[in-house]
This record gives structure tokens, sequence and C-alpha cells, in this order.
């Protein structure tokens, strides 16, 4: 018998998004003790990376205006990469004046998805880019997010050349590291596996991973599709939170707790403690008054029924 998931990888390298993906979105602000505390607690729980702020605008997404702060109440420790996004060269000034680990870029696969979320053209972006690569001290290190690499919501589909071309494109800037982003939440499986396995034959020396929204309910069925084209790395938010404001419609990001707990079943290790990581779920959704992810929910109904 044909077993189609033999193959998988052993392990995995999850990303939490919650703190800065999820918690952006969020219109009442959150106390910035509150974030520290939520972010340790999710340290906690084994991450090897958090994505931890965002050195944007603080008048376009005012949630996260305490980025600094954030980063000084929470000191490096070995085993953990504190990432934080980093949309300019003014944004990458303020994060290195911090003791950040990784810096995030992100740079859209779509022209007017770029226009809209970064204010310039895709040229433009790969320029600051290449740019800011070179800026980075030797200690720490980046990658790219790009953006609506399986559908746009402005142009609609977004075929494999033009995702290709924009890969080779920050290859070519100096990227080593690019996760490719289904902002929308439109991805099928049969689409994740191919670009994914087209990339990473074309280019075996780069890092990809996966950032999945699960807006029609298909982002764990598209994690399976990667894992099948050996993506071994993806972002996922604690509590299903998230969004994209400038992607209309955009449902939330895949919930840590569901891939968690499902690959640990599949036999493929992530690192996470999914106890723990449901606890802290759990606490983030009074905190934050989010709503609750399926599996959180779904435990909570068990736990009432015992
Ligand atoms: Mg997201």
């Amino acid at each position: 018998m044909h077993v189609p998931y033999e193959n998988l990888p052993g392990s995995v390298r999850m990303v939490e998004v919650a703190p800065r993906d999820g918690w952006q979105n969020l219109a009442e602000f959150i106390a910035t003790p509150t974030k520290i505390s939520l972010i340790k607690e999710l340290a906690a729980c084994g991450f090897t990376e958090i994505e931890v702020t965002s050195f944007v605008n603080p008048k376009a997404i005012p949630q996260l205006e305490d980025a600094a702060e954030v980063l000084a109440g929470f000191e490096p420790r070995p085993g953990l990469l504190r990432s934080a996004l980093v949309p300019n060269r003014r944004g990458l000034e303020a994060a290195l004046a911090t003791s950040v680990d990784k810096l995030v870029f992100f740079i859209s696969a779509t022209e007017t998805h770029n226009h809209r979320n970064l204010g310039c053209s895709r040229a433009a972006s790969l320029a600051e880019i290449k740019e800011m690569r070179a800026l980075i001290p030797a200690e720490k290190s980046c990658r790219v997010s790009l953006s609506n690499v399986f559908g746009c919501p402005y142009e609609g589909d977004v075929g494999y050349d033009a995702v290709s071309s924009m890969v080779e494109s920050l290859v070519q800037a100096g990227i080593s590291e690019i996760t490719l982003c289904d902002t929308l939440g439109v991805a099928v499986p049969d689409q994740v596996y191919l670009y994914a396995a087209g990339l990473r034959e074309s280019l075996p020396e780069i890092d990809f991973g996966l950032h999945l929204h699960d807006s029609c309910g298909r982002a764990l069925a598209c994690v399976m599709a990667g894992l099948q084209a050996g993506i071994d790395r993806f972002d996922t938010a604690a509590g299903g939170l998230g969004g994209c404001p400038f992607a209309p419609g955009a449902a939330g990001n895949l919930a840590t707790e569901d891939l968690v707990s499902c690959l640990e079943r599949m036999g493929i290790a992530t690192g996470i403690e999914v106890s723990r990581l449901l606890a802290c779920a759990r606490r983030q959704a009074d905190l934050v008054g989010a709503r609750p992810s399926r599996m959180l929910a779904f435990t909570a109904g068990c736990e009432a029924a015992e």
C-alpha cells in the first residue's frame, strides 16, 4: 500500500506570530506589560522564534507603537529568536537600536497590493530590501515574507511565474530565507504543493516557509501539501488571531494549537508543549477579548463535559 504521508519531515520549525500579526488588528490597545508577559508565556511553550512586534508607522498600526519597549522588556535568551517586522529604512533604524535578533522584511507578489500595503512599487521595495539587507550586522539575521503568493484581493489569481520571478529577485538581493504567505487565505493544497515544490527544486539553497490564513478552512490541508513538498517551517498564531488591514476579508492566521496538536499526533515534532500552549492561548483570548479558536472552544467543551 502506498502511504502518502510516509516521507514527511520528522520535525518542523514553528514561528509564533500572534504578538505581531494577531495583535496588530485588535482595536483596543494591549498594555505593554501585558504584551511582555504573554510573549514570555509563549516562549515558555518551546518556540524557537516569535515575531514579537513590528516597527511600522504608529499612525498606521497604533497597537504596535510600543515595539522598542516590548523588546526592552523581553531580553535575548539562548535558543529563541525574537523577530520584528520592518517595512522600510526608518523602521530598520528603529529596530536596530533595540536588541532584536531577526528582521522580517516584506513585499507583495502583486503590484497593487504592494502599493496599498507599502505605498510603493515592487521594484522600489526590492531595492529597499537590498539596501536594508546590507545594513544588518552579522550577529542578526533576516528573512522576507512574500505576501499574496497564492491570490490577491485586488488582482485575483497569482501565477507561479510571477511568484518565481519575485523570489529570484529576492535571492539576487541577498535573501536566503523566504516565507510564502497566503495573506488572503485562498490557497488550495495542489497549488501550495506545486509552488513550494517548484521553488525548492529551482532554489534548493533557500529556506522556504509557509504563512497560511484559515479564511476558507483550508490552511491545515495546505500545510500537509507544503510538508509533502518538503516545507518544514510554518508561521502560526496562538488562538488563530490575525488578518490583514490591506487584504479585505482575510480571516485569522492558522491557529498554532490546531497545527501543533495535529502534527504531534502524526509523529512530527514541533518542540511545543500543547497543554501549555492551550493555557497560553486561553489567557490571551481572555486578556485581549478575542474569540477562541476552534480548538480552544473544543477543548473547553471537553473539559466541561468531564
Ligand atoms: Mg498573517
